[in-house]
């Protein structure tokens, strides 16, 4: 065992790096977790370890490859790095994508006050998504009518 493994897999790096990126860039995973990510990017690559797949991530997202969403607990990426916002659900955690409407952009961007300059605002919606909401009112017209 060297000590001074000198990090030559350039050409290792880089693959896992693409194969990372087109993962999440796919949408199948909608924003996933790293945990989500390397659970995906094993079946193509078995040998990669969730720590290589952390630090892709994060480096991917310094660089404005994706974004990094600081949902609650947890961190998530995304391929749209466009500014939107997000709505998670509660009961399933599933997150879906938000776009705010210019004047409602504008009524955010007008709570800041002293001299502050956004260039971005966000907002992030917690509730149910359509699906639980349908689950958690059994009496709904469907089954009325
Ligand atoms: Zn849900
Ligand atoms: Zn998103």
């Amino acid at each position: 065992m060297k000590n001074h493994a000198a990090p030559k897999n350039c050409k290792r790096g880089s693959r896992q790096r693409r194969l990372i990126l087109d993962t999440v860039r796919s949408g199948a995973l909608g924003h996933p977790t790293a945990a989500e990510v390397y659970d995906a990017v094993r079946g193509k690559m078995p040998n990669i370890s969730l720590g290589t797949v952390y630090r892709n991530l994060g480096s991917l997202a310094s660089d404005g490859e994706i974004s990094r969403l600081d949902l609650g607990d947890l961190s998530r990426f995304d391929c749209d790095t466009s500014e939107h916002s997000h709505f998670a659900c509660k009961k399933c955690g599933a997150i879906f994508d938000v776009r705010i409407c210019p004047s409602a952009r504008r009524g955010l961007l007008s709570s800041l006050r002293g001299g502050f300059s956004a260039d971005s605002a966000s907002v992030l919606f917690s509730g149910y998504c359509p699906k639980c909401s349908k689950k958690l009112q059994p009496n709904t017209k469907e089954n009325r009518l």
